[in-house]
């Protein structure tokens, strides 16, 4: 397993020495595999992101095509026309920033408009901008914990979320991935405690595997204990719902959402994030959220592109519609590889044995063209290392199949060698 995880084991066997020897030794490792191109991080893409993108191949030393299976562009946005064009028109009239955070000098007319738009897709009153996503969740955290009040997350949750509560020392615990006993369990038993407040937090598409989470029982159970419901729609935002509003929309649950996350880092291809929630609330995370007080606003071209991409959501709703349909045929194709769950948005997760050495196997598709994510230990358990397959509105049927084709190329080759 050494060999496997590198990165892993050398933080492990080295995190106590100087920062200069460790780095001088990390440096050394690093280089062997890139080298021996043993890894598949950091590929250097020449090109805008779309069904395929160029990236410059360093042992060729020139550029090569590649079929993109590892972007969150769910819907296309990354390279559309139209959000180009706007681009080009508030650029002329605002500039390229802003230079400031949004309650100081940061706060334009476009974050205005985009706050009132996104209210809308969420069904709130109102909404709150940060930089990413990461930070809004970051800005969550910040701004309700307490020590009299506790988060109870379920234990996929994105590492964002149990960043935001260990940064601010809240209380926390966490339940059986999409396990309603198990998450009625931990909420009575916090409620004998007598914590005053209590946020439950799910995600709407897991963004590991791509379930969905059980929302109708969830929002029952908090409904009936008197806890507050958070939903992290990262991936489900733009997807999923008759108008793109998430997985609240899909199963019509807005209203029993209290406060909800997003981000423009996946169908709008962009960075940002936001909350939406009633307004009081909304306007007191504006004053002690700290990610939203202590930084730079995001600059109008940004803005204006999530404004775009909102547009599209009204008027190209061909796309949801494809990207799902892509979906299933995908998940149809794949009936040979075992999934580490039923996808049911843009995600799919294909499970790789441990008779697989997943990094040799990534490079290999990679040779054949095929940009994917391998998502290995430590990030996940050993038995659970997987490819991590993000489908796009544009990619099409004979881009599948070769995936799909590919994927058996590798497994039959790494049967024979292991
Ligand atoms: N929440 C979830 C569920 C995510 O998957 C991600 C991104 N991987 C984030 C939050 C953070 O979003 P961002 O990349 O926009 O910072």
């Amino acid at each position: 397993t050494a060999e496997k995880n590198d990165l892993y084991h050398f933080e492990k066997a080295n995190r106590n020495k100087s920062l200069k020897d460790k780095s001088s030794c990390f440096n050394a490792m690093l280089n062997r595999l890139e080298v021996n191109r043993e890894f598949t991080y950091r590929r250097m893409i020449v090109s805008a992101t779309g069904r395929t993108v160029s990236v410059f191949d360093n042992a060729l030393k020139k550029e090569r095509e590649m079929l993109m299976f590892a972007s969150n562009n769910y819907l296309g946005f990354a390279n559309h026309p139209y959000i180009k064009e706007k681009i080009d028109a508030v650029i002329q009239k605002f500039g390229i920033g802003i230079g400031g955070p949004p309650l100081l000098n940061g706060y334009t007319l476009l974050m205005n408009e985009l706050e009132d738009r996104l209210s809308s897709l969420k069904k709130k009153e109102d909404t709150l901008i940060f930089p990413s996503g990461y930070m809004a969740n970051l800005g969550l955290a910040s701004a309700i914990s307490n020590t009299q009040n506790n988060f109870v997350l379920d234990k996929y949750s994105h590492a964002s979320l149990y960043d935001g509560i260990k940064l601010n020392n809240a209380n926390f615990k966490t339940f059986r991935h999409n396990d309603i006993g198990s998450l009625e369990k931990v909420l009575v038993e916090l409620d004998q405690k007598k914590y005053k407040e209590t946020f439950v937090c799910v995600e709407g598409v897991y963004s590991m595997d791509g379930d969905l989470a059980k929302l109708p029982k969830i929002a029952e159970v908090c409904k009936k204990l008197g806890v507050l419901l958070i939903l992290d729609d990262a991936h489900g935002t733009g997807v999923l719902g008759d108008k793109g509003g998430g997985t609240a929309e899909h199963f019509q649950l807005e209203k029993d959402v209290d406060i909800s996350m997003g981000t423009f880092s996946k169908a709008f291809a962009l960075t940002g994030g936001f909350l939406s929630a009633d307004k009081d609330i909304i306007e007191y995370f504006r004053y002690y959220s700290r990610p939203y007080v202590f930084s730079a606003a995001l600059p109008p071209v940004t803005i204006v592109s999530v404004l775009a991409g909102l547009d599209l959501l009204e008027h190209e709703p061909w796309r949801r519609k494809k990207v799902l349909e892509n979906t299933k045929y995908a998940v149809s194709k794949l009936r040979g590889f075992e999934l580490t769950a039923e996808p049911e948005a843009a995600i799919i997760s294909v499970k790789v044995p441990t008779w697989i050495n997943i990094r040799n196997a990534n490079m290999q598709l990679d040779k054949m063209g095929i940009f994917i994510n391998s998502i290995e230990f430590p990030a996940v358990s050993q038995n659970d290392q997987r490819f991590r397959i993000s489908i796009s509105a544009e990619h099409n049927q004979q881009d599948i199949d070769k995936l799909v084709d590919c994927l058996e190329e590798v497994w039959h080759d790494s049967a024979k060698n292991s």
